[in-house]
């Protein structure tokens, strides 16, 4: 796919997930990025904002230069400024969102092509309560497996940047040794949940379905708890082939 391409879909991404009416994300929350195969990717520029945002709301960025800057994390905002500046492809291109480095480890390490991360109402609603993102470690409903994976990745809260990264880069290699594949979900608690997707349109149906799924888990909490899926039907749906190939169709892929 040209870059010009990518950077189309990156807006009407963004698009979908500012829609006001699904309270994914409002103001300047959020962020999206695109890997582009030549190790640069497009990242959501600082400050703009997803619902309103155009292609010119976008920063191409070196990948290189940010991994760099990952080794050495303990830097005060105005090195991690300086980084974000240099890593621009086009210097004249705004400064990229504070959060390129949790993309660049998503779209590296994680094996993402795209990557969406909001601030959603249904999914703080339980990821700023006491439990955190423990209800999402089981499941209550057989599509947010198909759609949403088996297992999220979890990652404690962090100040929001590089040692955020840093942190979600720890959560990622220990889910990724432990169940052989990356999540297509990470809950950052009290913070919001970052999406890894093959596709931009399976980045945004996997934030419908967390919302979906968040929204079921806090009625369930206001109704005397969640009735959980037991373990072994959980690991079912997850192995079934006729959801394999569902999954395929949904996200998009051939
Ligand atoms: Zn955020």
């Amino acid at each position: 796919m040209k870059p010009a391409e990518i950077l189309k879909r990156l807006v009407q991404l963004s698009h979908e997930l500012g829609r006001e009416d699904r309270q994914l994300a409002i103001l300047g929350e959020g962020n999206v990025s695109a890997d582009l195969a030549d190790r640069t990717f497009y990242v959501k520029a600082s400050g703009s904002q997803l619902a309103a945002i155009d292609a010119g709301g976008f920063t191409r960025v070196h990948a290189k230069p940010i991994f760099e800057a990952l080794d050495h994390p303990n830097k005060t905002d105005d090195e991690v400024r300086k980084v974000l500046e240099a890593c621009r492809v086009d210097k004249k291109a705004g400064l990229p969102s504070v959060e390129t480095f949790l993309h660049a480890i998503c779209l590296r390490e994680g094996g993402a092509k795209w990557v969406g991360h909001t601030h959603p109402v249904s999914v703080l609603k339980i990821l700023c309560s006491k439990p955190g993102a423990e209800p999402f470690r089981r499941h209550i409903f057989p599509d947010a497996i198909v759609v949403c994976g088996r297992h999220p990745a979890v990652v404690p809260y962090v100040d929001p940047g590089i040692r955020l990264a840093v942190a979600l880069r720890k959560s990622l290699r220990r889910f990724m040794a432990r169940h052989g594949v990356a999540p297509k979900v990470i809950l950052m608690v009290n913070h919001g949940p970052v999406v890894l997707g093959q596709t931009e349109r399976e980045v945004l149906n996997v934030m419908l379905m967390l919302d979906k799924w968040a929204s079921i888990l806090a009625g369930n909490y206001a109704a005397g708890g969640p009735e959980f899926l037991e373990k072994k039907n959980a690991d079912r749906i997850e192995n079934r082939p006729d959801e394999h190939y569902r999954r395929r169709a949904i996200g998009g892929l051939k």
